[in-house]
């Protein structure tokens, strides 16, 4: 057999013959006629079961502690009980956080929205005056990219890396270019890479010059899915903001979309005063209240801080293994041969997969075609398009471990092989 050692150490003849073992193993695995998915960042059927006792809340009951029937119009911020429930985790004051609807996405979408047709406090036109760009830490959330696409938003991509994003990058890119309105943070368990933005970089990004419009979209997606004991102190963006003299800059974005119920959850969002009265005041034209008794049955299910707490163990105990599966198998078949560098995460939902530049699209490619589906390389960058052609986001939560492992496995037949072919070409 063949001694694996850094496939781009190898001479020609040493690569021609670690191709030709690829390229058979390949073919055994194309021959298994596997149907696998790899692409969905969504809670497997496993940890939706964790919240069924959601499928018959609130079992009668239709009032708030205040006595308010939940039933009817109204409470435009959402039930105080439920975001009492996220105000720690999240680090907003009861007060400033809103609960809404099913998605934290939509309300991204129709924040940016607000503000492209309206502005945003202490802006003095709305955004849509004049052409306007976003940064975009990268590898990054192509549903973030999307919305600023559809908008006609230019998306500008700032490298990031385990603290965050180069902070270096985004100071002079905000001197630079006054076109720029916003970015997208997701400071926690990062989409893909699992980063945690370091204390250093959230002062950075709430206290550099920028525009008095400029805004922070500070998605907070992740902030209670630990998979470690390791868990980082969580910020609170607001206070910071405020200390530095930019109290209006974050908006905060948070949901149970991955705590309950994805698409039957509930999505928060936090801001300075200021922003909060003008979310409300946007809100109120496009609707006379959230769906309070969701927001009741996830109160009841949660009950407090450390209900939370102990329903994301749950999830924990589920996601753990599966997260190790990754690790073991890339370390097994990809790291003999220098195959690709990935992250670790201690939360979230994703590991993201560095291959031998130019070889990610073919290595997805081959992925496909020996049936395992994976998410589409470059999809982690603005337009699809990562410079290097290495990045592949990894989403190991939906299938079942089994299920899993022979699809990483399979996926590193795949990588292999295109790393071959990258560097014979
Ligand atoms: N934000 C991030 C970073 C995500 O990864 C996801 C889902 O994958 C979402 C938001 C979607 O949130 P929601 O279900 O609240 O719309």
């Amino acid at each position: 057999a063949l001694r694996p050692s850094p496939l781009a150490d190898l001479d020609t003849a040493a690569l021609r013959e670690a191709h030709s073992a690829f390229a058979r193993a390949y073919d055994d695995l194309k021959a298994a006629g596997l149907k696998l998915d790899l692409t969905r960042g969504k809670p497997s059927a496993e940890q939706l079961d964790l919240s069924d006792d959601l499928l018959h809340l609130p079992d009668g009951r239709y009032r708030d502690a205040a006595g308010t029937d939940l039933r009817n119009y109204g409470g435009p911020t959402g039930l105080a009980e439920l975001r009492a429930i996220f105000a720690d985790a999240l680090r907003v004051p009861v007060g400033q956080l809103l609960a809404l609807g099913n998605s934290s996405l939509t309300l991204m979408h129709d924040t940016i929205a607000f503000a492209l047709l309206h502005g945003v406090p202490g802006g003095e036109l709305p955004w849509s005056s004049r052409p306007i760009s976003f940064l975009a830490p990268v590898p990054g959330y192509d549903r973030h990219f999307t919305i600023a696409e559809r908008f006609g938003i230019r998306l500008i991509p700032v490298p990031s890396d385990d603290n965050g994003p180069d902070i270096e990058a985004v100071a002079s890119l905000l001197e630079t270019d006054d076109s720029i309105r916003g970015m997208f943070c997701v400071p926690v368990y990062s989409n893909p890479t699992g980063a945690v933005y370091s204390e250093e970089v959230v002062r950075a990004l709430v206290s550099l010059p920028a525009a008095d419009d400029f805004r922070l979209i500070w998605d907070n997606a992740y902030a209670v899915h630990h998979l470690s004991d390791e868990r980082p102190e969580p910020i609170d963006v607001l206070a910071l903001a405020a200390e530095a003299g930019n109290p209006d800059r974050p908006l905060v974005f948070a949901s149970t979309s991955k705590v309950t119920y994805p698409g039957a959850g509930v999505a928060f969002f936090g801001a300075s005063p200021a922003n909060v009265e003008w979310m409300l005041h946007n809100l109120s034209a496009q609707s006379i209240g959230p769906d309070k008794l969701n927001q009741l049955r996830h109160v009841e299910l949660l009950r407090d801080a450390d209900g939370l707490a102990a329903h994301m163990e749950k999830h924990r105990a589920i996601l753990e293994p599966k997260f190790a599966a990754v690790d073991a198998a890339f370390r097994e078949r990809l790291a003999p041969w220098g195959g690709g560098t990935w992250t670790a995460p201690s939360g979230g939902y994703f590991v993201s997969l560095d291959v031998l530049d130019g070889a990610a699209k073919r290595a997805v490619q081959l992925a496909k075609e020996a049936g395992i589906a994976v998410t589409p390389a470059g999809a982690t960058f603005p337009y699809g398009d990562d410079p290097r052609d290495a990045n592949i986001r990894i989403a190991p939560t939906f299938p079942p471990l089994d299920e899993l492992t022979t699809a990483l496995d399979g996926l590193c037949t795949a990588i292999l092989l295109a790393e071959a072919e990258t560097l014979l070409s």
